[in-house]
């Protein structure tokens, strides 16, 4: 499954890609990718050009909003026929919504958020963290068919590969039962700025106190870049909840994160680890946001932000 925003496709859809890849190494060889939705053909083709066996794109009026009945009524026949081994769902807010309702129609096993693939002998384990993300289970389905929600930033995207895919339109009646789509508000998700960004600057309780937020709210508009944060900061009211990155906080995969004062949990790293470039400042050089760091910083965060703005703005 491809998801896509606003008409783009999501880095996911090239993520699930890669692991349809591994996983066809291990067995059946024909990779579809299909998008559900209105005005999706550039997306669509963006699929195709990355190279697999077709790309369907299913629309139909019931499907112009996101419904997980609707979608989960749509795709089922459709996958029922073409009878996958795995089907492939990022695990963002639409993917954990209707890949259990997939899994039941299609008498499957569902598995998720799929963290990592370990090759065993018996096949394919699948890493699934549990007890509230401490530890990681590999699971392996007991269905011939299994639904993966694969966390978004687990696996490396897909590079092109191939001729580009074929590209087949469906159409399909299917609706949400006794649901009207009347139209769309901002909600308090994840803010569409946040989840499109290209520079994240993200703060956590390394800021040390309120008063410091003024100095990172300088920097971010300096760099261009969109503020975000750790939970702890958005639990203070520092930050707003739509600006929070993690498990249940929101998706990012901007070019450059720049994480501030963050330890480096693995509840906020499932949230930005398909970022480009990393950096991480903090003044502990064993904290784990370094490890996951293409560039480190061991220093004072308010005073390396503020040697950073003057820098930045002496640069302009
Ligand atoms: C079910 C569940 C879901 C969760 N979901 C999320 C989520 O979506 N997003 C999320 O972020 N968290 C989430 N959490 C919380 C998560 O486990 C961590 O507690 C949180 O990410 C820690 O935030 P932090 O790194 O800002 O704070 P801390 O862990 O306290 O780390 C602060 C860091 O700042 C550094 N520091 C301190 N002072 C300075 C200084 N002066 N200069 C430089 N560095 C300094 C410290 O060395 C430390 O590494 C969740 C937890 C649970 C149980």
């Amino acid at each position: 499954m491809a998801h896509a925003a606003q008409g783009a496709l999501l880095p996911s859809a090239a993520e699930l890609l890669g692991l349809a890849r591994r996983l066809a190494g291990q067995g059946p060889t024909a990779i579809k990718a299909i998008l559900v939705g209105q005005d999706l053909e550039a997306a669509a083709r963006e699929m195709a050009g990355l190279g697999l066996e077709e790309v369907v794109l299913l629309e139909g009026p019931g499907l112009n909003a996101y419904s997980g009945p609707a979608w989960a009524r749509a795709l089922t026949p459709l996958l029922a026929a073409l009878g996958p081994a795995w089907v492939l769902v990022p695990h963002d807010s639409q993917g954990q919504d209707y890949a259990p309702v997939l899994s039941l129609g299609l008498e499957a096993a569902c598995l998720g958020p799929v963290e990592g693939l370990e090759d065993t002998d018996g096949g394919a384990a699948f890493l699934c963290p549990g007890q509230g993300g401490k530890v990681l289970w590999p699971q392996r389905p007991l269905t011939p068919s299994a639904v993966l929600s694969v966390a978004p930033g687990a696996f490396p995207a897909a590079q092109a590969q191939g001729p580009a895919a074929p590209l087949t339109r469906l159409a399909c009646a299917a609706l949400a039962p006794g649901i009207r789509h009347l139209g769309e508000t901002e909600g308090h998700g994840q803010s569409r700025e946040l989840a499109q960004a290209q520079s994240v600057l993200a703060l956590g309780r390394g800021l040390g106190k309120r008063e410091n937020l003024a100095l990172a709210q300088d920097l971010a508009a300096c760099l261009g870049a969109c503020l975000a944060g750790s939970r702890p900061l958005c639990d203070l009211g520092w930050l707003s909840y739509d600006q929070q990155v993690g498990q249940t906080g929101a998706t990012v995969a901007p070019r450059l994160y720049l994480a501030c004062g963050i330890s480096g949990a693995r509840q906020h790293t499932l949230g930005m680890r398909g970022a480009g470039f990393i950096v991480a400042i903090n003044h502990d050089p064993q904290a784990p946001m370094h490890d996951l760091a293409d560039l480190s910083v061991v220093a004072d965060l308010p005073q390396f932000l503020q040697a950073l703005l003057e820098a930045c703005r002496a640069i302009k």
